[in-house]
Order: C-alpha cells, then structure tokens, then sequence
C-alpha cells in the first residue's frame, strides 16, 4: 500500500471515531429517558443526514429502534427511499429488522461499534446486511468505539437490575411492616 492510501486509511479511522462518538452521543439521549442506550447516525458525504436513538418504551412502538428513526429521518432530507454513498454509525449490532431496513435503503456501509450476542443480524446470530441472494450487500465494520459502547449498556443494566432490587426490597420491607 502506498502513502496516499495509508494516509486516506488512517483518515477513514478517524472519522469512523468521530461519528461514532455521536452515534454514542445519541445514545445517551435514550439513557436519559430510560431507553436501552442505542444510538445511530447516518452520513452521506460528509454530512450528517439522519440520527437516532432508542425510542421503543417511550413511544410504545416496536420499530422504533435507533436506526429505525435515523433511516427515516434520512429518507425524508434525501426525498426518497434510497440513501446513496451513506454509511451508518450504530452502538449496538443492528436486529434484523434493522438490517433489513438498511438494505432495503441501499446503505453502503455499516460500521458498528459492538456486537448482539442475542439478536445481531449483521454477522452474529445471523447475516441479513451480506446475504448474497439479496440484490444488496453492505460493507460491515465492527469494533469502532466498542469500549464506550459496552460501558454505557453495562451501566444501564446494572442501575436498572439496583432499581429492581431497591424496589423488591422496599415491598419486601412493607410486607414484614404489616405482618408485625
Ligand atoms: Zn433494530
């Protein structure tokens, strides 16, 4: 590899940080109203066309993940379905209907910066965005900010499972007050 392509490499990686650092930014948008912390953004061309995070218990709506709402908001600043030379920034592997939607958009890249061990369709349980009968493939890249990602879905679940249990407790608590 030539210097030029090293130099327009390592300039790749740094703006897949910088955009996931929004994407992770989006994320804690949904934290703060107590949503599973996902975030994504959408960039075409050096421009930010659609971001999103996680609106599924706020809203009552089963697709309103992430980059269910990035990928509408880019449709509608692009005026149509397809999202041309865009890539996706998501914190968490996207689920399948997620991934299928990035198809059916014709997104060309998907960088994400942590796996779904449960229900990533990108690669883990199963690959919706590089199934070869579709009439669409997306270039997939993982690990981009990866730690960031983890601390902040670690940190969720882990003041969600201290909530459940203060909560538990404090029943527990008003029961024994009335046995006595
Ligand atoms: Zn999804």
């Amino acid at each position: 590899m030539d210097k030029a392509n090293c130099r327009d490499k390592s300039m790749i990686e740094l703006n897949d940080e910088y955009y996931m650092n929004l994407a992770i930014e989006e994320a804690k948008k949904a934290y703060e109203i107590d949503e599973i912390p996902i975030g994504a953004i959408i960039v075409s061309n050096d421009k930010i066309i659609g971001r999103g995070y996680n609106r599924k218990e706020s809203d009552k709506d089963a697709t309103l993940h992430a980059e269910m709402i990035a990928i509408r908001e880019a449709c509608q600043c692009v005026g149509g379905w397809r999202i041309p030379n865009a890539t996706m920034y998501v914190t968490l592997e996207p689920c399948s209907m997620c991934a299928g939607a990035l198809v059916q958009a014709r997104v060309n890249r998907l960088v994400i910066a942590l796996k779904d061990e449960k229900t990533g369709a990108c690669g883990t349980v199963l690959n919706i965005v590089r199934y070869e009968k579709f009439n669409h493939m997306v270039d997939v890249k993982f690990g981009v900010m990866e730690d960031e990602a983890y601390y902040l879905l670690r940190t969720f679940f882990d003041n969600l499972r201290k909530r459940k249990k203060e909560k538990r407790e404090l029943l527990y608590n008003k029961q024994a007050n009335i046995d006595f």
